[in-house]
Protein backbone atom coordinates (compact mmCIF):
# COMPACT_ATOMS: atom_id res chain seq x y z
CA UNK A 1 0.00 0.00 0.00
CA UNK A 2 1.54 3.69 -0.80
CA UNK A 3 2.27 5.90 1.75
CA UNK A 4 0.66 9.25 1.56
CA UNK A 5 1.86 10.22 5.06
CA UNK A 6 4.77 10.15 6.76
CA UNK A 7 5.92 11.52 10.39
CA UNK A 8 8.85 12.39 12.00
CA UNK A 9 9.22 13.97 14.90
CA UNK A 10 5.59 15.56 15.41
CA UNK A 11 5.32 16.97 11.74
CA UNK A 12 3.09 15.41 8.85
CA UNK A 13 5.27 14.99 5.70
CA UNK A 14 2.94 14.64 2.67
CA UNK A 15 4.48 12.33 -0.12
CA UNK A 16 2.48 13.11 -3.53
CA UNK A 17 3.96 12.43 -6.54
CA UNK A 18 7.63 11.08 -7.34
CA UNK A 19 8.17 13.15 -10.25
CA UNK A 20 10.78 15.39 -10.72
CA UNK A 21 12.32 17.29 -13.70
CA UNK A 22 16.10 17.31 -11.54
CA UNK A 23 18.65 14.60 -11.51
CA UNK A 24 20.33 15.92 -8.50
CA UNK A 25 23.48 14.26 -7.59
CA UNK A 26 22.47 14.30 -3.74
CA UNK A 27 19.02 13.21 -4.33
CA UNK A 28 18.37 10.10 -1.97
CA UNK A 29 15.98 8.58 -4.56
CA UNK A 30 18.80 7.55 -6.85
CA UNK A 31 20.06 4.79 -4.11
CA UNK A 32 16.70 4.31 -1.70
CA UNK A 33 13.17 3.58 -2.27
CA UNK A 34 12.81 4.44 1.54
CA UNK A 35 13.17 7.15 4.39
CA UNK A 36 13.02 6.60 7.91
CA UNK A 37 11.63 3.24 7.05
CA UNK A 38 8.90 4.50 4.88
CA UNK A 39 8.71 3.24 1.38
CA UNK A 40 8.07 6.29 -0.57
CA UNK A 41 7.53 4.93 -4.02
CA UNK A 42 3.72 5.35 -4.80
CA UNK A 43 1.65 3.20 -7.55
CA UNK A 44 0.40 6.40 -8.65
CA UNK A 45 -0.56 9.91 -7.69
CA UNK A 46 -2.56 10.41 -4.67
CA UNK A 47 -5.47 12.65 -5.15
CA UNK A 48 -6.89 14.94 -3.01
CA UNK A 49 -9.80 12.06 -1.33
CA UNK A 50 -6.44 9.58 -0.67
CA UNK A 51 -4.63 12.63 1.23
CA UNK A 52 -7.94 13.37 3.08
CA UNK A 53 -8.70 9.90 3.86
CA UNK A 54 -4.75 9.29 4.76
CA UNK A 55 -4.82 12.52 7.46
CA UNK A 56 -8.47 11.95 8.20
CA UNK A 57 -7.32 8.38 9.75
CA UNK A 58 -3.89 9.43 11.30
CA UNK A 59 -5.03 9.58 14.34
CA UNK A 60 -2.42 11.19 16.35
CA UNK A 61 -2.16 15.72 16.21
CA UNK A 62 0.16 17.55 14.64
CA UNK A 63 0.85 21.15 14.25
CA UNK A 64 3.13 21.42 11.12
CA UNK A 65 2.31 19.66 7.69
CA UNK A 66 4.82 19.62 4.95
CA UNK A 67 4.56 18.42 0.96
CA UNK A 68 8.24 17.14 0.59
CA UNK A 69 7.34 13.62 -0.86
CA UNK A 70 9.67 11.36 -3.28
CA UNK A 71 9.79 14.12 -5.63
CA UNK A 72 8.37 17.56 -6.42
CA UNK A 73 5.17 17.83 -5.10
CA UNK A 74 4.44 20.93 -7.51
CA UNK A 75 3.92 18.31 -10.19
CA UNK A 76 0.57 17.03 -8.26
CA UNK A 77 -0.53 20.60 -8.33
CA UNK A 78 -4.58 19.77 -8.09
CA UNK A 79 -3.57 17.68 -4.59
CA UNK A 80 -1.54 20.34 -3.61
CA UNK A 81 -4.05 23.08 -3.01
CA UNK A 82 -6.66 21.11 -2.30
CA UNK A 83 -4.75 19.29 0.64
CA UNK A 84 -3.38 22.14 1.66
CA UNK A 85 -6.51 24.11 1.98
CA UNK A 86 -8.00 21.38 3.84
CA UNK A 87 -5.22 21.10 6.30
CA UNK A 88 -5.24 25.29 6.98
CA UNK A 89 -9.10 24.88 7.41
CA UNK A 90 -8.43 22.58 10.64
CA UNK A 91 -5.66 25.45 11.95
CA UNK A 92 -2.53 23.48 10.78
CA UNK A 93 0.35 25.31 9.51
CA UNK A 94 1.63 23.92 5.86
CA UNK A 95 4.80 24.24 4.40
CA UNK A 96 6.39 23.14 0.55
CA UNK A 97 9.25 22.29 0.43
CA UNK A 98 10.12 22.76 -3.32
CA UNK A 99 12.92 22.91 -5.65
CA UNK A 100 11.17 26.17 -7.17
CA UNK A 101 10.26 24.56 -10.87
CA UNK A 102 6.52 25.15 -10.15
CA UNK A 103 5.73 27.54 -13.11
CA UNK A 104 7.67 25.92 -15.36
CA UNK A 105 6.42 22.40 -14.50
CA UNK A 106 2.69 23.54 -14.70
CA UNK A 107 3.35 26.06 -17.29
CA UNK A 108 1.20 29.17 -15.57
CA UNK A 109 2.19 31.30 -12.33
CA UNK A 110 1.30 28.97 -9.05
CA UNK A 111 1.87 31.34 -6.73
CA UNK A 112 -2.05 32.88 -6.25
CA UNK A 113 -3.02 28.84 -5.74
CA UNK A 114 0.09 28.79 -3.27
CA UNK A 115 -1.17 31.78 -1.37
CA UNK A 116 -4.49 29.98 -0.13
CA UNK A 117 -3.17 26.83 0.15
CA UNK A 118 0.68 27.29 2.28
CA UNK A 119 2.27 29.02 4.92
CA UNK A 120 5.71 28.92 4.14
CA UNK A 121 7.44 27.82 1.43
CA UNK A 122 10.88 26.22 1.40
CA UNK A 123 13.02 26.67 -2.28
CA UNK A 124 15.86 24.60 -3.13
CA UNK A 125 18.35 26.94 -4.21
CA UNK A 126 21.01 24.38 -4.35
CA UNK A 127 24.06 26.11 -6.36
CA UNK A 128 24.87 30.14 -6.37
CA UNK A 129 24.64 30.09 -10.75
CA UNK A 130 23.18 28.44 -13.33
CA UNK A 131 26.00 26.95 -14.58
CA UNK A 132 26.86 25.02 -11.11
CA UNK A 133 23.18 24.37 -10.78
CA UNK A 134 23.36 23.00 -14.29
CA UNK A 135 26.19 20.54 -13.13
CA UNK A 136 24.70 19.50 -9.58
CA UNK A 137 20.81 18.75 -10.12
CA UNK A 138 20.69 18.29 -13.85
CA UNK A 139 17.05 20.25 -14.75
CA UNK A 140 15.24 18.97 -17.60
CA UNK A 141 14.34 22.63 -18.15
CA UNK A 142 17.55 23.48 -19.02
CA UNK A 143 20.51 26.07 -17.92
CA UNK A 144 17.59 29.14 -17.09
CA UNK A 145 16.38 27.10 -14.14
CA UNK A 146 18.41 28.84 -11.57
CA UNK A 147 16.64 32.03 -13.01
CA UNK A 148 13.66 30.88 -12.71
CA UNK A 149 13.83 29.46 -9.37
CA UNK A 150 15.44 33.12 -7.92
CA UNK A 151 12.21 34.56 -9.89
CA UNK A 152 9.93 32.10 -8.22
CA UNK A 153 11.23 33.04 -5.07
CA UNK A 154 10.87 36.88 -5.32
CA UNK A 155 7.22 36.71 -6.25
CA UNK A 156 6.70 34.04 -3.72
CA UNK A 157 7.82 36.96 -1.48
CA UNK A 158 6.32 40.13 -2.86
CA UNK A 159 2.81 37.47 -2.29
CA UNK A 160 3.30 37.85 1.13
CA UNK A 161 4.08 33.95 1.43
CA UNK A 162 6.62 33.44 4.55
CA UNK A 163 9.99 31.60 2.31
CA UNK A 164 13.50 30.47 2.89
CA UNK A 165 15.95 29.52 0.95
CA UNK A 166 18.24 25.92 1.48
CA UNK A 167 21.23 24.62 0.28
CA UNK A 168 22.88 20.95 1.38
CA UNK A 169 26.24 21.54 3.10
CA UNK A 170 28.01 19.22 0.36
CA UNK A 171 28.45 22.06 -1.92
CA UNK A 172 31.37 24.12 -1.90
CA UNK A 173 32.11 26.68 1.20
CA UNK A 174 32.48 29.65 -1.98
CA UNK A 175 29.20 28.21 -3.55
CA UNK A 176 27.34 28.32 0.14
CA UNK A 177 28.64 31.96 0.43
CA UNK A 178 27.66 33.02 -2.85
CA UNK A 179 24.25 31.83 -2.28
CA UNK A 180 24.03 33.46 0.91
CA UNK A 181 24.92 36.76 -0.70
CA UNK A 182 22.07 35.68 -3.30
CA UNK A 183 19.83 34.96 -0.26
CA UNK A 184 20.47 38.39 2.11
CA UNK A 185 20.27 40.72 -0.74
CA UNK A 186 16.74 39.45 -1.63
CA UNK A 187 15.57 39.59 2.12
CA UNK A 188 15.42 35.83 2.19
CA UNK A 189 16.83 33.48 5.13
CA UNK A 190 19.42 31.03 3.83
CA UNK A 191 18.58 27.22 6.11
CA UNK A 192 22.05 24.85 5.11
CA UNK A 193 20.91 21.72 5.61
CA UNK A 194 22.57 18.33 6.67
CA UNK A 195 22.97 15.36 3.36
CA UNK A 196 20.53 13.03 3.59
CA UNK A 197 22.89 9.68 2.86
CA UNK A 198 20.69 6.61 3.83
CA UNK A 199 17.64 5.82 6.09
CA UNK A 200 19.30 6.00 9.24
CA UNK A 201 21.21 9.54 9.73
CA UNK A 202 17.87 11.52 8.49
CA UNK A 203 17.36 14.24 11.38
S1 LIG B 1 14.84 18.35 -6.66
FE1 LIG B 1 14.64 17.08 -4.82
S2 LIG B 1 13.49 15.25 -5.50
FE2 LIG B 1 14.23 16.30 -7.36
S3 LIG B 1 16.16 15.24 -7.84
FE3 LIG B 1 16.66 17.05 -6.58
S4 LIG B 1 16.73 16.33 -4.46
FE4 LIG B 1 15.67 14.75 -5.70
Amino acid sequence: MDNYIYELKGTLYLNITNKCGNRCEFCIRSNSDMLVGYDLRLSREPSFEDMKNAIDNYGKPFAEAVFCGYGEPTYNMNTLVKTGEYLKSKGIKVRLNTNGQGKLINDRDIIPELKRSVDEVSVSLNEADRGAYQNLCHPKFGMFTHDEILDFAKGCKEAGLSIRFTVVDIIPNDSIRRCRKIASGMGIPLIVRRHISDNESYK
